[in-house]
């Protein structure tokens, strides 16, 4: 953590606290020992540290008489103003003694002053201080040998010896200021790294990743939820520019949208607004991506960043979106197939470790047929196509087969596995977990499948997603039973499951439409149950019902597939038969009035029944007739059959020839 201490550590200090006073002291004795020159220390306040002058003519007079003891004052004033100046400041004093002053200067400031004085020259002019002894009534004889001991010292060497005083009083306070500065820093760094011991307490108990950088770019911390949450160490990222490419390496990602929000949140903290946020994908160490918003702030020269996590809430945020989107697919009735892929692609992104495939199970829950499963090889895929499924065959076949999920960890090594090693190996697969695919019924249609390229355990998260996949999956292959089921019943009759009236009158119009432009031929039957209300009657409704329904078994089983078979009213159905001329159709309608007549429906109580039907034909012959001629003659048909006895064929032919029935 860099000092945040731009601004000065001491603001201010004085000389005494730079410099050892007492030692001082001694020094400036020794100097006046050596060379008889008095000196004193003076502090920036005016306190006297130390002074060395011994006994001499100002101690013993001049500061002893008033009137003189007031010219010493006024000396030292003048000599102070010279001082302003910062230069060595020198007069004679007004009782005539030679006097210097030097400021000692630290770092521009005066810390305080050095005296040098009250001596001369040159030797004394005698006459004027007797005079001066007699103005100030000094005893003449013992001031002027005062005087006398005053030494004699050039201007040249005293201004010498002053400098050499000076130069040393500045480097002990010079040095005495490093000292101090040192300890400050000391301090100020043990303060800041306790500061730092503890921030980085806090930080590293974070649940939000965070991480600083300082002026110069250099990442210098980044907590522990950072490193648990993206997998970056310290040593990975000495600066900012490095994260940058590692947590986005797509460049254009990188130009377009992160230094963009970078230079935005710089603005920010330059105008002092709040810095914007940014919600960003970020690339960890592992590859796997992380949802993040990130949020910048400054502390002194740093720049934190922190990061919150979002990508399960992301995630969910998608999966609803993309839950959204197969749900409408399905109200779309857009194909199985591409919604199941939709599901697959869907789980692939939340875990692109992952392959995952869909199996769809048959009508007879048996065997398993693909439905969707994009990335896995082909040769896999149609190996597996249309597996029975069982115990122990493979992770699908089995959770098929339970209607369990079942986590197959290590492929080559378990058990359920055994038939299919070599297979999964050659497509790169080692784990599979199946999740069986349920109806709401609690019936099994299929299986969903995560498979990974390593062995792998699910964890929580893995659980609940392929648990959303086989649900998802489940309402698409519902809903599209669920259509079918619609369809069947908008074309079909319940009882029969033949055609219902309206589904054959249609295919009656486009069969009749084709033949009429495309020429070719075209027979109807028509086909009612003789005396059926004494069916009713003698065995009651249901067993009417089962004879209704063995009649419906007997024609599809007689006719052609491509016949339309449809039940038109109660115990009334018409035939269809494309491409059937008139013979033809009058055999097929024999043949099949014989079918039926041969039929013993099976009652309670081991005894049987049956029953015969009438039938009328007609068919096409010319271009103008409508579906609904060609039903009315089919009709008449049957009426002549009725008329002629029941359980027998009757053409629209015979009724033109039939002298009652014509009308003639
Ligand atoms: P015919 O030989 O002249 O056709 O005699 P019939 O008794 O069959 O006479 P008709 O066709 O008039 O009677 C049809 C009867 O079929 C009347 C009705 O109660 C019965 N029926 C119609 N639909 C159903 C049905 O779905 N189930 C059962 N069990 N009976 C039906
Ligand atoms: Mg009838
Ligand atoms: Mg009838």
């Amino acid at each position: 953590m860099p000092s945040f201490a731009t601004q000065p550590i001491i603001a201010s200090y004085r000389f005494e606290e730079l410099v050892d006073i007492p030692a001082f002291k001694r020094l400036l004795e020794r100097f006046y020992e050596t060379t008889g020159i008095p000196n004193g220390l003076v502090d920036a306040d005016g306190t006297l540290l130390a002074m060395s002058s011994g006994k001499n003519a100002c101690e013993l007079f001049h500061r002893m008489q008033p009137a003189s003891a007031e010219r010493c004052r006024e000396s030292n004033l003048d000599i102070m103003r010279d001082l302003c100046q910062g230069q060595i400041s020198g007069g004679i004093c007004r009782n005539g003694l030679m006097d210097y002053a030097t400021p000692i200067l630290i770092e521009g400031r005066q810390l305080a002053t050095l005296f040098l004085g009250q001596i001369f020259h040159a030797p004394p002019d005698l006459e004027f201080f007797r005079n001066q002894a007699r103005q100030f009534g000094y005893d003449e004889e013992s001031y002027l040998a005062a005087i006398a001991a005053i030494p004699v010292v050039e201007k040249v060497r005293a201004e010498a010896l002053m400098q050499v005083m000076v130069e040393m009083a500045n480097m002990l306070a010079q040095s005495g200021l490093a000292k101090i500065r040192q300890a400050a820093l000391e301090y100020e760094v043990n303060v800041h790294s306790e500061r730092r011991i503890e921030l980085e307490d806090i930080l590293e108990s974070s649940p939000v990743a965070i991480g600083w950088s300082n002026s110069d770019g250099n990442v210098e911390y980044i907590n522990r939820q950072f490193t648990h949450l993206f997998g970056y160490t310290l040593e990975d990222l000495p600066d900012t520019e490095t994260w940058y490419r590692l947590a986005y390496p797509d460049e254009n990602y990188r130009y377009k949208i992160i230094k963009p929000w970078v230079n935005s949140a710089l603005l920010a903290h330059q105008t002092g607004t709040i810095p914007p946020e940014l919600e960003a994908d970020i690339t960890c160490k592992d590859g796997s991506k992380r949802r993040v918003v990130v949020r910048i702030s400054w502390v002194g020269p740093l720049r934190l960043v922190n990061f919150t996590d979002i990508t399960e809430r992301w995630k969910q945020d998608q999966r609803k979106r993309a839950q959204d989107a197969i749900l409408q697919m399905v109200a779309k009735g857009v194909a199985l197939p591409v919604i199941l892929a939709a599901i697959v692609e869907q789980i692939e992104s939340e875990d692109p470790t992952a392959l995952c495939s869909i199996l769809l199970l048959d009508k007879e829950g048996q065997h398993l047929f693909c439905g969707a499963a994009p990335h896995l090889p082909d040769f896999y895929n149609h190996a597996i196509d249309g597996v029975e499924i069982g115990m122990g065959v493979g992770s699908c076949g089995t959770a098929a087969y339970l209607g369990q999920r079942v986590i197959v960890e290590d492929i080559q090594t378990h058990d359920y596995w055994k038939p299919y090693a070599q297979l999964a190996q050659s497509a790169g697969l080692r784990a599979c977990w199946s999740e069986p695919i349920v109806s709401s019924r609690g019936k099994v249609l299929g299986t969903f499948a995560v498979y990974h390229p390593h062995p792998q355990s699910p964890d929580a998260q893995d659980i609940e997603r392929i648990g959303f996949a086989a649900n998802v999956a489940s309402i698409a292959i519902e809903n599209r039973y669920a259509y079918e089921e619609l369809e069947r019943r908008a074309y079909s009759d319940y009882l029969t499951g033949l055609a219902n009236r309206r589904y054959f009158l249609e295919q009656a119009e486009n069969e009749l439409a084709r033949v009429q432009r495309y020429g070719g031929l075209l027979s109807i039957f028509m086909l009612d149950v003789d005396h059926f209300k004494l069916i009713n009657d003698t065995y009651g409704h249901k067993i009417g019902d089962l004879v209704l329904q063995h009649l419906a078994n007997i024609c599809k089983t007689t006719l052609r597939d491509l016949d339309v078979i449809g039940r038109i009213g109660g115990e009334e159905f018409a035939v269809l038969l494309p491409e059937t001329g008139s013979d033809a159709a009058e055999d097929a309608a024999e043949r099949l009035r014989r079918a039926l007549a041969d039929t013993r429906v099976t009652l309670p109580g081991d005894k049987t029944l049956s029953f015969t039907v009438s039938m009328g034909v007609v068919t096409l012959e010319g271009k103008g007739a409508s579906v609904d001629t060609l039903l009315n003659q089919a009709d008449q048909a049957l009426y002549l059959a009725k008329n002629a006895g029941r359980n027998r064929v009757c053409t629209f032919r015979q009724v033109v020839g039939h002298p009652t029935m014509n009308g003639k």
